[in-house]
């Protein structure tokens, strides 16, 4: 193979690692913001069950401050049920007691449904606690991975530059040239394998004639419609099945 087109692949191959490691690092800040919206769902279900726990205690509050409220009116009617002088005032006197008497019932009956709420109320925010704990614990971690990467994809930029050099400082200038022309304007990918008369990055048929030099192997040669610059794998002979070679058909 014509050296400069093996120095081409493999000057690809690093160009193509490194615009993987940098996108990869640029991933960090939306990662980072991922991790944070995380722990706000967390602390935002903690702060939830926390807030129920609270409209469950001053509900309590105010159904204990209307019994007091009725205990209050009740303790009078039955003072006044002592003093009156008529049985129509009695009866009016005894309706009240009762009607004071129900009422304080079913504020009881509102006040065993809160406290039971309430228990139920304290384990949500035992459940949301535990579960911002450890969405924390796994937040963490997972930045510390992401930390850890970061150095070894910087390394590995660092390692690829010194290798470019090395490549580079071989290759033919205006192999270089043709190289970093077509790489600027096709996304940093300058090389392609051309497959069955195809190159497979723009899928365009090639030109037999083309297709031929490509697999000689002797010579820069361009794709027709991308312009990278193409090369072929040479084919391993496929074994048939039972380990006879494939006739060529
Ligand atoms: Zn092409």
């Amino acid at each position: 193979m014509n050296p400069d087109l093996e120095r081409l692949i493999a000057l690809q191959r690093l160009d193509s690692a490194a615009l993987d490691a940098a996108r990869r690092l640029a991933e960090a800040p939306e990662r980072e913001r991922a991790f944070e919206a995380r722990l706000e769902t967390a602390r935002g279900q903690v702060a939830a069950a926390r807030q129920r726990q609270t409209q469950n205690q001053e509900a309590r509050r105010a159904i204990e401050k209307e019994v007091a409220v009725h205990q209050g009116r009740l303790s009078k009617f039955r003072e006044q049920s002592m003093a009156v002088k008529t049985n129509l005032e009695y009866s009016a006197v005894l309706k009240e007691i009762a009607f004071a008497d129900g009422e304080i019932k079913a504020l009881e009956e509102k006040l065993l449904e809160r406290m039971l709420d309430a228990d139920d109320c304290s384990a949500e925010v035992k459940r949301a606690e535990a579960a911002l704990a450890a969405e924390q614990k796994a937040v963490d971690a997972d930045r510390k991975t992401m930390q850890a990467d970061g150095v070894e994809l910087k390394s590995s930029l660092q390692r690829i530059e010194g290798e470019r050099v090395g490549i580079i400082a071989a290759l033919d200038k205006q192999v270089l040239r043709i190289f970093e022309r077509v790489a600027e304007r096709r996304n940093g990918v300058a090389v392609s394998e051309a497959r069955d008369g195809i190159c497979t990055i723009c899928h365009v048929r090639l030109r037999p004639q083309v297709f031929n030099n490509v697999l000689k192997s002797t010579e820069i040669v361009q794709c027709d419609s991308c312009q990278r610059i193409l090369y072929s794998v040479p084919k391993a002979p496929v074994a048939a099945p039972d380990g006879l070679p494939q006739s060529a058909t």
